[in-house]
């Protein structure tokens, strides 16, 4: 039995039995050599990811801002650098909270 958890190295969630680490890709968020390692598909998803951790730790930035310029990237032990444009964007979401009025169908609501 396969057991669903989460990966020290990588820290996503899997079935570690066959889990196998996607590949390490390093972010540099403001083109300062000042590279931010995360385990991604791909270069896009690498930096999808890296500006996620960014705004988690800090004041939400680049949701304030609605994306960022120029967010460099590469695959670990690549030279190739690639650069991207973030776009950023907050989702309303709702709450309920019941308010304590309950009434029968036809008694009249009185608000
Ligand atoms: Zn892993």
């Amino acid at each position: 039995m396969s057991t669903f958890e989460k990966c020290p190295v990588c820290k996503e969630y899997d079935f570690l039995d066959d889990h196998k680490c996607l590949p390490i890709y390093e972010v540099d968020m403001y083109e300062e050599d000042d590279w931010m390692e995360v385990h991604a598909y791909d270069h896009k998803g690498a930096v999808e990811k890296a500006c996620q951790k960014y705004d988690n730790m800090g004041d939400y930035d680049i949701i304030t801002d609605g994306g960022k310029d120029s967010v460099c990237v590469r695959k670990q032990g690549e030279k190739i650098i690639k650069t991207f444009y973030v776009e950023a964007y907050s989702e309303p979401t709702y709450n309920a909270c019941e308010v304590e009025n309950e009434k029968e169908e036809n008694e009249e609501l009185d608000f």
